[in-house]
């Protein structure tokens, strides 16, 4: 069978995420929600209209949202007769779950597979009342929120389940819908919340016990246990207060009294009081954090309960850890210290401990903390880190328990390679070659049973079976003169070893979030504008390189890929990027212009998509309305409607198939072709002047602020030829050198240099 038409049931913050993921795909999908008294379709509607939230769109384009049918549960039940999968996704009720799956039952074919998003309740429960033809088709697909977004799919078996239903499922949830599928147990919690809630929980009682403000806690129990940078207080505010605390509760509930939660949940009065006040997080405006009328970010004093600044909070430590690895704030005897070893040592126990009865080998329970919590490790991956031993004995110093499956590992890890190929640890100290399906590589994985050919503080560069693949790694990747001379040594040896063609790809959050501004920073403090002129001349250099070079060169980008980062893409022949990746050039904000090449491409790419070489006029007009607005696309579909991507280009909606994608890209054509960028005839100082005037006025309608306007007269200075006559040829290089000028003419000025320092030293960059 195959999963032609879906029923997506309850139209909330999750059915509605499911639903558009289902679109995101191509595949027809009703929406079905409880019938409305005056528009019989309100909430269906209301749910399709989150999607279109332009802050988190869950949809990849808005064609996508054509896919989806409003409806409700009393007019459009017998929708569901021809519907292969229904996904039920209503409220966590036991009884009105039941309800609905008798009406289900009566309605569906009897092969349609049926499936819970249920959090809590096991499969038994759900289906205890059902006939056996029904529980054969029925499992539970655990999504995460929001589901465009999170990587992870839980999928369930029940008792009675299928194997072919639990096949196909994980076949269409991974093809077609992108997720990382989890095989799980149906055991509560499943993996990721059972282990991410325990994390979460633990950090939250030691940060009260130790006494630490929600901005220490957040910054420790962050970044530098590669965990998102939300925290803890952060993500308690972000998925609400109230709603934590209900899961808390199903957990303390449904886990036997021996489990170790049990010591981790107990409630925090100030908590309660917090959700009776109505300061449940970011949906009611305030809870650990709070945005002042003045537009600061404000704190709760744990003590006192009240609300003050809340200043950003650097912790050497923590930036220390971030380089240095868990390791060095484990061994650090501060408060800080403490915290992140009795939250670590906790939760890489408590991991541990789940084995066997989650399942017998550490890699799923890794997994489900990568894909479904954002973790740059799993529990295990960080115990490889920390080392087995170190965990063990301090565990045994501290006269905690130590899991058997712990101690099985100790002198050894939860990880190796062997021959070449990836093992995990399995019970009794046997150990499993880590397989994936068929045409998913994580680039993360394969990493470590290969050597780089090159590698520096920021870059390195692999050979992958006669590809080079450069891969960016320094903080959120972004660029400096060594990550683009890792670049252009592979380059180098891809031409002279005659390799089959060139990867740029990485298995990160970002691909890269542009040139490192602190290198900018660094010039200009140092009043070294020759130094900063060759860098850029340098990095332009060596991208045009790479677009005009004779083998083939695919970039393969996820997450963001902004600024520099993007101009790198830029200049790939082939772009295969996942269809969450968020592109732009977004230099305006910090009062420059793109100085690699990133004008000069962002014109011509509008003239080929207008079609308008003998007057390239309203292609300029477009690339200086990309450019000024820094405007970001974010799914490849818009960035081919905003002209950022090419017709050529492709994208892929599962993010672990992606580097095998672009290893067989390295065989099309279309990776091949260095692209032409022909002289222009430019139109010059009327056009210029034309945008000149755009800028002034919008200035003063108080659109832009003043020094908007010197950047945009800067962008509008290269995408026209600036002040020339009409007719002017300009080659590829002269836009080079254009963008050149420009940049270090704005580098020069006060005003760039406050956006700068703000971008880095608040976070944000100031509008002046
Ligand atoms: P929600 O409250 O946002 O949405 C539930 C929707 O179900 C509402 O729109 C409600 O009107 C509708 N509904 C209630 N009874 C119905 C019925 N008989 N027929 C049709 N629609 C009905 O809830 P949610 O957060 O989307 O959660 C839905 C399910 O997903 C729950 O089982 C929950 O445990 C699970 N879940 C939630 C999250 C999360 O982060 N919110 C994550 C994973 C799983």
């Amino acid at each position: 069978m195959k999963i032609n038409k879906v029923a997506v049931i309850g139209a909330g913050t999750m059915g509605a995420g499911i639903a558009g993921q289902i679109a995101n795909a191509g595949v027809e999908v009703w929406l079905l929600d409880l019938p409305g008294d005056d528009n019989p379709n309100a909430l269906a509607e209301r749910g399709l209209e989150r999607l279109r939230d332009p802050d988190q769109p869950g949809l990849i384009s808005s064609d996508a949202g054509a896919y989806i049918h409003p409806g409700n549960t009393r007019d459009d039940f017998d929708q569901l007769a021809d519907c292969d999968w229904v996904a039920e996704a209503v409220v966590e009720r036991l009884d009105v779950k039941k309800t609905l799956y008798q009406r289900i039952d009566k309605v569906c074919h009897d092969q349609a597979i049926i499936t819970s998003n249920t959090s809590t309740i096991p499969i038994r429960l759900l289906v205890e009342d059902m006939p056996a033809t029904f529980r054969q088709r029925f499992a539970i697909t655990h999504f995460f929120n929001p589901v465009r977004f999170m990587r992870l799919l839980e999928l369930v078996r029940g008792d009675d389940t299928d194997p072919a239903v639990l096949e196909l499922l994980a076949e269409f949830c991974e093809q077609q819908l992108g997720k990382g599928v989890v095989s799980c147990p149906d055991t509560p919690g499943f993996l990721a919340n059972r282990v991410g809630v325990f994390a979460i929980q633990c950090a939250l009682h030691a940060a009260f016990d130790l006494g630490l403000k929600p901005q220490e806690a957040d910054a420790l129990f962050g970044r530098p246990m590669g965990i998102p940078k939300t925290g803890v207080f952060g993500l308690y505010d972000l998925i609400g207060i109230d709603l934590m605390s209900d899961v808390v509760q199903s957990l303390v509930d449904i886990l036997p009294a021996n489990d170790g939660f049990h010591a981790e949940a107990a409630p925090i009065p100030l908590m309660t009081r917090m959700i009776e006040n109505g300061q449940t997080g970011n949906k009611q405006g305030k809870g650990f954090y709070r945005d002042s009328d003045q537009g600061f970010r404000e704190v709760l004093d744990l003590n006192d309960e009240s609300y003050g600044p809340a200043p950003r909070i650097l912790l050497p430590l923590a930036e220390k850890a971030e380089q240095a690895g868990i390791k060095h704030l484990l061994d650090d005897e501060s408060l800080y210290g403490q915290f992140a070893w009795r939250v670590l040592s906790r939760t890489l126990s408590y991991a541990a401990s789940l084995i066997p009865e989650v399942g017998d080998s550490p890699v799923a329970i890794d997994d489900a903390m990568k894909l479904g919590y954002n973790w740059i490790k799993g529990p295990f991956e960080m115990i490889d880190e920390i080392g087995v031993d170190y965990l063990i004995e301090r565990l045994v110093a501290d006269r905690r328990p130590v899991p058997a499956f712990l101690s099985e590992a100790a002198g050894s890890s939860f990880y190796r390679v062997e021959k070449g190929q990836l093992q995990s640890r399995l019970i009794g100290g046997h150990w499993q070659i880590i397989q994936r399906p068929e045409g998913i590589i994580r680039f993360s994985e394969k990493r470590l049973t290969l050597k780089p050919r090159n590698r520096c503080a920021v870059a390195s560069w692999y050979d992958l079976d006669g590809i080079a693949l450069v891969e960016f790694h320094s903080k959120a990747n972004t660029l400096d003169a060594d990550s683009i001379a890792m670049l252009d040594d592979a380059i180098d040896q891809v031409e002279s070893d005659n390799m089959r063609g060139l990867i740029l790809h990485n298995d990160a959050q970002h691909f890269s979030c542009g040139v490192n501004l602190q290198v900018v920073r660094e010039f200009y403090r140092g009043e070294d504008m020759d130094g900063l002129d060759k860098f850029l001349a340098h990095f332009q250099q060596v991208v045009h390189r790479m677009a005009n070079v004779k083998f083939p060169v695919v970039a393969a980008p996820v997450g963001l890929s902004i600024g520099g980062g993007f101009e790198v893409i830029l200049h790939a022949k082939q772009v295969i990027a996942h269809a969450n990746s968020v592109t732009g050039l977004v230099e305006s904000r910090v009062g420059l212009v793109p100085g690699g090449g990133g004008c000069k491409e962002t014109l011509y790419r509008w003239i080929e998509t207008l079609d308008c070489r003998d007057n390239i006029t309203p292609a300029c007009w477009k690339a200086f309305m990309n450019l000024g607005y820094a405007k970001t696309a974010t799914s490849p579909v818009i960035a081919k409607q905003q002209s950022m991507l090419r017709p050529d280009d492709r994208y892929i909606i599962n993010r672990d198939r992606l580097l095998a994608e672009a290893i067989s890209a390295i065989k099309n054509p279309s990776s091949q072709v260095a692209f032409e960028r022909p002289d222009l005839v430019m139109p010059g100082r009327q056009v210029f002047e034309e945008m000149c005037v755009w800028l002034e006025e919008s200035k003063d309608k108080g659109l832009f602020m003043p020094h908007d306007v010197t950047v945009g007269t800067e962008m509008a200075r290269i995408v026209t030829g600036g002040d020339v006559d009409p007719g002017t040829v300009q080659s590829e290089q002269d836009f080079y050198d254009a963008e050149r000028r420009s940049f270090l003419s704005l580098v020069a000025t006060e005003a760039t240099r406050a956006r700068i320092d703000s971008m880095l030293d608040e976070g944000s960059p100031i509008r002046n």
